[in-house]
C-alpha cells in the first residue's frame, strides 16, 4: 500500500484510478508477499512484534492478510504501521503489474 505522493510521474495517471486506502488488494493476497527482504536490522526492529511473524520471514499473516490491515478490503482499509511498512510494501505501486494482480485476485477493476 502506497501513498500517492511517492507515486512515479509515469504511473500518476493510471494510479489515480486507485485509491489504496479503498483498496487493500495487495496486503490481503498471499501470506508469501509481505516478506521482509531489504530491511536492515535497525528497520525491522521497529516493526511491533505483534505482526511480526514467528519464523520472522515477515508480516504475520491471518490467512492471507497481512495482520497489519485494518478495514475492509475493496472498501476502506489502512495500513497500522505504515510508516514502518516493509520495503516489499513500499515498492508496490498502484496500477503496477503487482498491484493489477492483487486486484483482480479480489475481483476489484483493474
Ligand atoms: S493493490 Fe494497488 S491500489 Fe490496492 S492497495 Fe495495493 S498498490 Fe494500492
Ligand atoms: S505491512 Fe502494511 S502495507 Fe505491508 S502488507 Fe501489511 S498492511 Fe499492507
Amino acid at each position: 500500500m502506497v501513498a500517492a505522493a511517492r507515486l512515479s510521474s509515469s504511473r500518476r495517471e493510471t494510479a489515480s484510478v486507485f485509491d489504496c486506502q479503498s483498496c487493500g488488494a495487495c496486503c490481503s493476497y498471499s501470506a508469501e508477499w509481505p516478506r521482509f527482504s531489504t530491511e536492515d536490522d535497525a528497520q525491522l526492529d521497529r516493526i511491533p512484534e505483534q505482526y511480526v511473524a514467528a519464523d520472522l520471514s515477515g508480516m504475520r499473516c491471518e490467512g492471507v492478510r497481512c495482520s497489519a490491515l485494518s478495514g475492509e478490503i475493496g472498501k476502506s482499509t489502512a495500513c497500522g504501521i505504515y510508516e514502518l511498512r516493509p520495503d516489499v510494501c513500499r515498492a508496490c505501486m498502484p496500477g503496477d503489474a503487482e498491484c493489477l494482480m492483487a486486484r483482480r485476485a479480489i475481483g476489484l477493476p483493474v
